[in-house]
C-alpha cells in the first residue's frame, strides 16, 4: 500500500493542500525520522501523525492523556473510514480483547492509548509482536514539570526509544515555552528529532480586554450581540463564582453549565459531554476545564477574572476557533482583580523566589491589559515572535485608545499614598485627593495633608483609573498584609522626582463592542442563507444523534459553510469541498444534497 501523503490528505480528509509546516513534518516522519512539533491549538497537529500513520506500513500508536480526547479523535477518524480504535479503562474486558486482537492481526491503522497503559508489560509485549508505523506523543508538554499539566505517567515513555529504536517518534504540543521544549527533548530522548516551530499566531481570534463595570451585564450583552446560539467557555477564578455565573446566565436565558474541580466526577463528566455533543451551550469553568477540549467550534472564550499569566491567558483563549472560523477572546477586569491576585500570592505558602516569579507573570498580564498598542503584537512578542505591523484584528487596532498626560495626577496619587502612611486602599485615597471631609479622614487628621483636596479636577472614576494603571505598571504595589492597602514601589522614584512623564489610557465608557464591527454575530450568516444554514445544522444534528457522536464529527462548521457557499448540485461537486473525504461523501453526501435541493 503506497499511497502518497497528498492522496491521503485529499481522499481521506477531503483537504486540498497542507497547511504551514504540515507537509515537511509528514515527510520527515514518513521517511522514518523523529519530529518535535510545536504548533498552536488549532494549527493542525493531528494530521501531522495521522497521515504518516496511513502512509507507513503497520499500526501507529498514539499516546494521549485524556479519554475524552481519544474518543473524539477516534470517532472522527472512523467517520473518515480510517481503522482507528482506543484502549482505555472505560472499556469492557471483551472490548479490550477485541481491539488487542485487531492490533495483533494488523487490522488497525491507529491505536490511541493512555501512557500508563502503554508501558504495562502486557502492552509492550503485544507491541513487540506487531509492526508499528510510528509513535505519536500528543500533549507532549505533560512530560515537563514546568507547565501545569505534568503527568508522571509520561516519564515512562522514555522506554519507547530503548525498546523500539527503529520506530519513528513524533511529539506534539501547543506549549511554546523553551524550558518545556528542552524538557520534552531530554525526557523523551528526542535529541535527534527535527524541530518544527510554527508561528503561534491565531489570526482568526479577535482579542478584546475592557474595564469591568457590571460584568454580568457586559457578558450578557456580548453573548447576545455577537454569539447568539454559539458555544463558548467562560473562565472564572473561583468555584463559587462559576456556580453563580452559570446560574445567572441560565436565569437570563443563556444555557450554561458549570465545571470545576469541586463538582462530583460524574457531574463534571456529564457536563463536559453535553458541552461537546450539544450545540450552543456555554461552559462556565475554572481552569480545571481545559486540556483536551477538542471541540473545534468554540466561538468565544470569555474571562471574568484576570488569568495569572499571559501563558494561561493564551492557552485558555486558544480554545476558541480551532476550526479556523472567526472567534472572540473577550475579557473584563478591574482593580480588585489585581489586588486579589497579588495578595493571594503574598499569602501563599510558596517560597519567596517562586512568588516573585509569579508576580512578574501577573505584571506581564497586566501590561497586556493596559497596553494601548496592538494586543497581538504584545502577545506574540511575549512568545519571542515579532509581528511587523499592528494586526488590525484586536480592540486596540480597531478602536485606538486615546491617551493623556497623567504625570501630575500620578505624582499626586503617589504622594497621597506616601503621606497617609501606605495604609489605605483606593477608595480612601480618592476621598483624600477629592477633599472629602468624611469621618474617617477627619479622625485621622488627613484633612490637613498638603494633598488633601488637590484632586478636585478629576472625577472619582478617573482617579480610580489612575490608581489602577499605577498598580498595573507596578509603580504601586498592594500591601503584602492584604486589606487592599497600597504602597509605593521603588520604580516610582523617577516619576516622583520629576525625571519622567507618564501617559495613561483615557478611560472610555465603552461597551466592549468594537465600534467598527458594531458587534455583529461573529459568524455572520447573511439573512438569505439562514434558512439553509439552520437546515444543514439540523440535518447534522440528526445524523450525530443517531450515532451518538458530537455534530462536528460528522462535518465541521467550516464544511457546512463551504456547502452553504457552493450549494453543490451533485455528489461530484460536493466531494470537492474542504472536509468532505471519500468516506464522508459516501455516507452523508446524499443527506446534505437533499437539504440543499430542498432549501436552496
Ligand atoms: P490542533 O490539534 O493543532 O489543535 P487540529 O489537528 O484539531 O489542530 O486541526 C484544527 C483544524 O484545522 C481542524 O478543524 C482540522 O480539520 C483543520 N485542518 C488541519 N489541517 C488542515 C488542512 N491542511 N487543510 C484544511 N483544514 C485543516
Ligand atoms: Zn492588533
Amino acid at each position: 500500500m503506497t499511497t502518497s501523503p497528498h492522496e491521503i490528505l485529499h481522499s481521506i480528509f477531503g483537504f486540498d493542500s497542507f497547511r504551514g509546516p504540515q507537509e515537511a513534518i509528514v515527510n520527515t516522519v514518513v521517511a522514518g525520522g523523529d519530529a518535535l512539533v510545536l504548533m498552536p491549538t488549532g494549527g493542525g497537529k493531528s494530521l501531522c501523525y495521522q497521515i504518516p500513520a496511513l502512509a507507513r506500513p503497520g499500526t501507529a500508536i498514539v499516546i494521549s492523556p485524556l479519554i475524552a480526547l481519544m474518543q473524539d479523535q477516534v470517532a472522527a477518524l472512523v467517520q473518515s473510514g480510517v481503522r482507528a480504535a482506543y484502549l482505555s479503562s472505560t472499556l469492557e474486558w471483551h472490548e479490550t480483547q477485541a481491539i488487542e486482537s485487531q492490533l495483533l492481526d494488523g487490522r488497525l491503522d491507529l491505536l490511541y492509548i493512555a501512557p500508563e497503559r502503554l508501558v504495562t508489560a502486557r502492552m509492550l509485549d503485544n507491541l513487540a509482536r506487531v509492526k508499528i508505523a510510528l509513535f505519536a506523543i500528543d500533549e507532549a508538554h505533560c512530560v515537563s514539570h514546568w507547565g501545569h499539566d505534568f503527568r508522571s505517567d509520561y516519564l515512562g515513555l522514555s522506554i519507547l526509544k530503548e525498546q523500539f529504536p527503529n520506530v519513528p517518534r513524533i511529539a506534539l504540543t501547543a506549549t511554546a515555552d523553551p524550558r518545556t521544549r528542552a524538557d520534552i527533548i531530554k525526557r523523551l530522548g528526542l535529541e535527534r528529532a527535527e524541530i518544527f516551530l510554527s508561528s503561534f499566531d491565531r489570526p482568526n481570534i479577535f482579542y478584546r480586554i475592557a474595564q469591568k463595570q457590571k460584568s454580568l451585564d457586559q457578558l450578557e450583552a456580548f453573548i447576545r450581540r455577537e454569539h447568539p446560539g454559539d458555544a463558548g467557555i467562560i473562565y472564572c477564578l473561583s468555584r463559587n463564582k462559576v456556580e453563580k455565573t452559570a446560574e445567572a446566565l441560565n436565569q437570563r436565558g443563556i444555557r450554561a453549565l458549570p465545571y470545576h474541580a469541586g463538582l462530583p466526577g460524574h457531574v463534571r463528566e456529564e457536563n463536559q459531554t453535553r458541552f461537546l455533543r450539544e450545540e450552543g451551550l456555554v461552559m462556565v469553568a475554572t481552569i480545571a476545564f481545559g486540556m483536551g477540549i477538542d471541540k473545534p467550534n468554540v466561538r468565544f472564550v470569555a474571562h471574568l477574572d484576570l488569568p495569572k499569566s499571559i501563558e494561561s491567558y493564551y492557552q485558555e483563549t486558544g480554545r476558541a476557533g480551532r476550526d479556523g472560523l472567526a472567534a472572540n477572546a473577550w475579557m473584563v477586569y478591574g482593580i480588585a482583580d489585581v489586588i486579589k491576585l497579588k495578595s493571594m500570592l503574598d499569602q501563599s505558602e510558596a517560597g519567596p523566589e517562586f512568588r516573585r516569579e509569579e508576580k512578574r507573570k501577573v505584571d506581564a498580564m497586566l501590561a497586556l491589559c493596559e497596553t494601548v498598542q496592538c494586543r497581538r503584537q504584545l502577545l506574540l512578542a511575549h512568545f519571542g515572535e515579532e509581528l511587523a505591523q499592528p494586526c488590525g484584528h484586536c480592540d486596540n487596532c480597531i478602536d485606538p485608545v486615546p491617551t493623556w498626560d497623567a504625570t501630575e495626577p500620578a505624582r499626586l496619587a503617589l504622594s497621597a499614598v506616601y503621606r497617609t502612611g501606605s495604609r489605605y486602599g483606593v477608595e480612601y485615597l480618592v476621598e483624600v485627593l477629592r477633599g472629602e471631609r468624611s469621618e474617617r479622614i477627619l479622625t485621622n487628621g488627613h484633612d490637613s495633608l498638603s494633598v488633601f483636596g488637590r484632586g478636585t479636577d478629576l472625577a472619582d472614576k478617573d482617579w480610580r483609573s489612575v490608581f489602577r494603571q499605577l498598580l498595573a505598571r507596578g509603580l504601586l504595589q498592594p500591601d503584602p498584609e492584604g486589606f487592599g492597602a497600597l504602597t509605593l514601589d521603588e520604580s516610582c522614584r523617577p516619576l516622583l522626582r520629576g525625571e519622567t512623564t507618564l501617559m495613561l489610557r483615557r478611560e472610555q465608557t465603552k461597551t466592549v463592542t468594537p465600534r467598527k464591527t458594531g458587534g455583529k454575530p461573529v459568524l455572520d450568516i447573511p439573512a438569505e442563507d439562514r434558512v439553509l444554514w439552520e437546515a444543514l445544522r439540523a440535518r447534522r444534528r440528526q445524523l450525530a444523534q443517531e450515532q451518538g457522536v458530537p455534530p462536528y464529527v460528522i462535518f465541521h462548521d467550516s464544511t457546512l459553510m463551504a456547502i452553504l457557499a457552493a450549494r453543490p448540485r451533485s455528489l461530484h461537486e460536493m466531494g470537492r469541498l474542504a472536509g468532505v473525504g471519500e468516506a464522508k461523501l459516501e455516507r452523508y453526501g446524499e443527506a446534505f444534497l437533499d437539504v440543499v435541493n430542498e432549501y436552496a
